[in-house]
């Protein structure tokens, strides 16, 4: 199948294209990196009238060290992150975890900002992002705004951004030296989605003691009994799992590994 026929909009500037998104809200959609929307759009799933190419737009590649976090535009691909191209608040988590999205070819072209905006509760960025507790940049007609991981957002495939609003990027605070993380995705071969995902991280200096379980139904899951858990009682990580909301059998042995496979990579 084709993609119905659309208009294809270059805007040269983010104002630009916040005011076509503004006049033509409902037969308007973004297209970054193209890694997510050119399947539905092949498949017909969308079939908007403008189709608005975000790839030229400086404001979105703009990267910078605001003292205490990282800036990250949401036009910064994949492989950039992975070639350690852009200043790194992670300690190298993320190009780990950037290296290990589908193969090259989409790296090249898929951007975070795509990735977060389209909000695949498989998607390596959403759950990463969650872990590392960024706060989400956005930007609407009017103004800015902020928000956390947390609220921006809201289920499977649903975020908090309006018709009208882009996602300029993201702010990640600086891990400290001590920090430790491990990130674990199970999927069946290179370029599918992830089917379980476990990632944890502790920065005893920032404080931060934090373990996710990604690639649920939903949003990523923060673990609550995090002291248990980060001591690895099992009895407690099973119980984590559940809440989740990780019944079924099989996913729930997927999901256990993953969280066990990342306490073990964060070596605790
Ligand atoms: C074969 C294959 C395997 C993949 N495997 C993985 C994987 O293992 N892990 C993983 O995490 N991802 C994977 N992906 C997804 C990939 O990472 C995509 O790059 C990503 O989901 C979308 O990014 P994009 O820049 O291509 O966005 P696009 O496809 O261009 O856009 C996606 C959505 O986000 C919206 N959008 C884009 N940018 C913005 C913005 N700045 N503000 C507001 N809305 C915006 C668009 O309107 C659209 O709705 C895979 C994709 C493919 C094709």
């Amino acid at each position: 199948m084709k993609a119905a026929p659309f208009t294809l909009l270059t805007p040269a500037s983010l104002d630009q294209a916040i005011n076509i998104l503004n006049k033509n809200p409902t037969f308007s959609k973004l297209m970054a990196g193209s890694q997510s929307i050119g399947p539905m759009l092949n498949l017909r799933l969308t079939q908007p009238e403008n189709l608005i190419l975000l790839r030229n737009l400086k404001e979105l590649r703009e990267v910078a060290d605001c003292k205490e976090s990282i800036f990250i535009g949401a036009g910064i691909t994949h492989a950039e992150i992975e070639d350690k191209k852009i200043l790194d608040p992670s300690r190298g988590l993320m190009a780990s975890v950037a290296a290990n999205i589908a193969y090259r070819a989409v790296r090249n072209f898929g951007t975070i900002g795509g990735s977060l905006a389209h909000a695949d509760p498989a998607s390596d960025w959403v759950n990463l992002m969650q872990l590392l507790d960024a706060r989400f940049v956005i930007a609407g007609p009017k103004s800015k705004r902020e928000v956390t991981s947390k609220q921006f957002m809201l289920a499977a495939f649903t975020t908090t951004l309006e018709d009208d609003e882009i996602l300029l990027g993201v702010k990640i605070k600086k891990l400290s030296d001590g920090a430790k993380f491990g990130y674990f995705k199970f999927c069946r071969k290179v370029g599918e989605f992830a089917e379980a995902i476990g990632a944890v991280l502790i920065d005893s200096e920032l404080g931060i003691r934090r373990a996710i379980i990604g690639a649920t139904a939903g949003t990523p899951f923060l673990v609550k009994n995090i002291d248990a858990v980060l001591k690895g009682d099992a009895e407690e990580i099973k119980q984590a799992v559940i809440q989740a909301g990780c019944t079924d059998e099989y996913e729930f042995q997927m999901h256990k590994i993953a969280l066990e496979r990342a306490l073990l990579q964060a070596k605790l």
